[in-house]
């Protein structure tokens, strides 16, 4: 039997970069994943590429920056699947510039999403992890946020996006306290610079600069953070993996 085999996971972002890795990663090793994102043609094609190798997945059209629709997938994944095991909040946006050049609404897309957003699905879905974690076989249940190096480390030229990492970094070790009584283990991932489409919402000399990084080394892949959480929500349930900073071998 695989290890998640009879378990739910929701994985927000996952319609491209490390979230669709993660839903792959999560249905090979038994989980059905349900897939939240806006992009629908996206999520459709990664839902039948997972379908294609035997597992099983469910796409979530969603923006959760609204407060009611994230809370709907979430009633929307118990409903059609029952149950909640595993939760990775993984969506996030990431605009970068100097805080003095950047327009405020910049500033508020990224706490919309990156907190607000994460929040919403959070409140929604903890009650349903701490009822999975005391029905299920495995006895636990399991949030991941995906964070950043951005919530350890900060540069200028990222201070709003370093503000929303610090701070999920900060509410991860809160939560964790408060519910490792209820069998649900809360992680936070922190990867580096990482391969994927994150860049590409930046534009003129800021988005150059910042796939100029990318360029510079040989960067992670989405697959390498997938790896990273299915190794914390694939463990026995006497241990927890609370945090896990991946960097590309290369990355100062
Ligand atoms: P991508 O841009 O590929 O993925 C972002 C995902 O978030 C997409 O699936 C996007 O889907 C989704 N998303 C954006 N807005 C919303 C919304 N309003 N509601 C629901 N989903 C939304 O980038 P990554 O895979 O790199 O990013 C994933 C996470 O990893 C982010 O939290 C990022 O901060 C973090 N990270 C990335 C690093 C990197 O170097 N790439 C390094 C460290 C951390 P859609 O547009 O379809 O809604």
């Amino acid at each position: 039997m695989k290890a998640l085999t009879g378990a739910v996971a929701v994985v927000t972002g996952a319609s491209s970069g490390i979230g669709a890795a993660t839903a792959r990663r999560l249905t090979s090793e038994g989980a059905a994943v349900a897939l939240v994102a806006r992009r629908r043609d996206r999520l459709a094609g990664v839902v039948a590429e997972i379908e294609v190798n035997g597992g099983s997945a469910y796409a979530v059209e969603a923006d959760i920056t609204e407060p009611d629709r994230a809370e709907e997938a979430v009633a929307e994944v118990l409903d059609r699947l029952g149950r909640l095991d595993v939760l990775v909040n993984n969506a996030g946006i990431m605009l970068l510039g100097p805080a003095l050049h950047t327009t405020v609404a910049e500033w508020d897309r990224m706490v919309a999403l990156n907190v607000a957003g994460l929040l919403h699905v959070t409140h929604a879905a903890v009650p349903h992890l701490i009822s999975a974690a005391a029905t299920s076989g495995r006895e636990v249940a399991d949030l991941v946020n995906v964070s950043s190096t951005a919530g350890r480390v900060a540069r200028p030229g990222s201070s709003v996006y370093n503000f929303t990492k610090f701070g999920l970094n900060g509410f991860t070790e809160s939560l964790r306290q408060e519910l490792l009584a209820e069998h649900v283990r809360v992680s936070v991932i922190e990867p580096g610079t990482v391969d994927t489409e994150l860049a590409d919402h930046l534009t003129g000399p800021v988005g150059e600069a910042a796939r100029k990084q990318v360029n510079s080394i040989e960067a992670l892949r989405a697959d390498d953070v997938a790896d990273a959480i299915a190794y914390v929500v694939t463990r026995d349930r006497r241990v927890a993996v609370n945090e896990m900073l991946v960097r590309a071998g290369e990355q100062t």
